[in-house]
């Protein structure tokens, strides 16, 4: 009789194991976030599943247009990239599919997360004003929309109205002021230019610690990088906006693909990189903030203190991109 339970057990132990292994073998992913950044997360994973999981990487738009030409034929199960705006667009294009996850929606804010349930948010980066600690006092400053104020002329630095980051930005700004009030805002920005905008944010920077100008727009994480190099940098983050709709922050996260071959496996992954223990692994590598509240933002990012951060959806920032493309070119902001 016992020799019969145990049997009845194994056999049990053996078929449920088979069944767990049947979706969690494999996994194939597509990231716009580079290897050095997700590699760690994919080992961790491996490691704790036995899942394999085969990559590449690429920039957000090649990545997407391979999603489309592949279609039915895609071996991608997973898009991760950074920004809502590409996320949406990737929703938009019909690349991703649905996934209803109690997991995933207890874990993710929601305002960090598509409301159709097509991508998620995985860590957060806030974009923010940066200035000159050597020109500018903290008590200077106090919104985006300042940054307009005659205070400002020829001390404002922006980086280009082409990325992303930058039209996700004002289609915030858009769903705040409606177009008239946030054209008014960026051309009063565009106004105050101390030089032609740049291509990148740390260069943004850099041009400010050169003295070419005062204060900039920047993504936290651009910062806490030129910081870890420099202790010493003559800059400092500033937190706009927190008397009324706050910070603007915005994401880096993924969707799992409509013609996914591993659907389980994927949905399971992204309920992994949503926990406590891989959230800290994701959002640390490039000094992001956790999308799950119940972890805790590593000390180095969490020093730069306390913010009321913008709670609107981000999927805004997806359907007002055209807008927010077309208002940037008639305020002149190239
Ligand atoms: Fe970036």
């Amino acid at each position: 009789m016992k020799k019969h339970h145990l049997f009845a057990a194994l056999v049990l132990t053996l078929l449920s194991l088979g069944a767990t292994n049947t979706f969690a073998k494999e996994l194939v992913i597509y990231s716009a976030r580079n290897e050095q950044l997700i590699k760690p997360l994919f080992d961790a994973y491996t490691k704790e599943t036995g899942t394999e999981i085969s990559f590449i990487t690429d920039k957000a738009g090649p990545l997407l247009q391979r999603l489309k030409s592949e279609g039915k034929n895609t071996r991608a199960d997973l898009l991760i990239t950074v920004d809502a705006g590409n996320l949406w667009h990737a929703a938009r294009e019909g690349v991703l599919q649905p996934v209803e996850s109690i997991i995933l929606q207890a874990n993710i804010l929601v305002h960090l997360r598509d409301p159709g349930n097509q991508w998620f948010g995985l860590s957060l980066r806030a974009r923010t004003i940066v200035y000159s600690t050597e020109r500018v006092k903290p008590a200077d400053l106090s919104t985006y929309e300042e940054l307009g104020a005659p205070q400002w002329k020829d001390r404002l630095l922006l980086r280009t109205s082409k990325k992303v980051y930058n039209q996700s930005l004002v289609a915030m700004l858009i769903a705040e002021h409606g177009e008239d009030g946030a054209e008014q805002v960026i051309r009063s920005w565009v106004a105050n230019l101390a030089a032609k905008p740049f291509s990148n944010d740390t260069k943004m920077m850099q041009a400010i610690l050169a003295g070419q100008g005062d204060v900039g727009i920047v993504n936290t994480y651009y910062f806490g990088r030129l910081l870890k190099k420099n202790p010493e940098l003559k800059l400092a983050l500033f937190w706009p906006n927190q008397k009324s709709t706050g910070v603007h922050v915005n994401i880096s996260g993924a969707g799992v693909t409509r013609y996914a071959k591993h659907t389980e496996a994927a949905i399971k992954f992204l309920e992994w990189l949503s926990s406590e223990k891989a959230q800290n692994l994701f959002a640390d590598g490039n000094m992001e903030y956790p999308v799950n509240q119940s972890v805790a933002t590593h000390p180095d990012v969490a020093a730069w203190g306390d913010f009321k951060a913008s709670k609107q959806n981000l999927a805004i920032a997806g359907q007002l991109q055209n807008s927010a493309i077309r208002l940037m070119d008639r305020a002149d902001y190239r």
